[in-house]
């Protein structure tokens, strides 16, 4: 300590001599000076000031990708972690997203589903069902006439 009071009164000291300051004001001026050093010294000495614990790091349940994040049975929400079988528009308004901003932010592109595989799988089954190859050859009949 005796070295860093040494330090702070040659700075202000140095300080004093080339501006004009009153001694309440060169009291001051040392004691900002050896606040400053008191600090970088214990910065050098590896313990951390307060505000630098403060920050923690924040709380990821699991670090999934994109493509990892579409399961069989299940999709993983990147935003909270959740195992969901969809990330629907409204789960997403719980973290302030629509789900194009969702993809847009985590590298989906527009046309991914954000179902899990299987509900992908019997939706494009169920669309068969609904005669949806069907509508499409009288669609391009229909055409051919045109
Ligand atoms: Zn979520």
């Amino acid at each position: 300590m005796g070295k860093l009071l040494e330090m702070a009164a040659s700075i202000v000291e140095s300080q004093a001599m080339s501006s004009s300051l009153g001694t309440d004001e060169v009291v001051e001026s040392l004691r900002r000076v050896f606040d400053v050093i008191r600090e970088l010294n214990t910065v050098e000495c590896g313990e951390q000031p307060e505000t630098a614990t403060v920050q923690a790091q924040p709380a990821q349940a699991e670090k999934v990708s994109p493509v990892e994040s579409i399961r069989d049975d299940h999709v993983v929400c990147l935003e909270c972690g959740r195992q969901l079988t969809q990330v629907t528009a409204n789960h997403l308004k719980s973290h302030g997203l629509t789900p194009r901003e969702y993809k847009k932010k985590w590298g989906f592109r527009l046309r991914d589903s954000l179902a899990c595989r299987n509900l992908q799988r019997s939706r494009s089954e169920a669309a068969k069902k609904r005669g949806i190859p069907d509508n499409l050859k009288r669609y391009l009949e229909k055409r051919r006439k045109n």
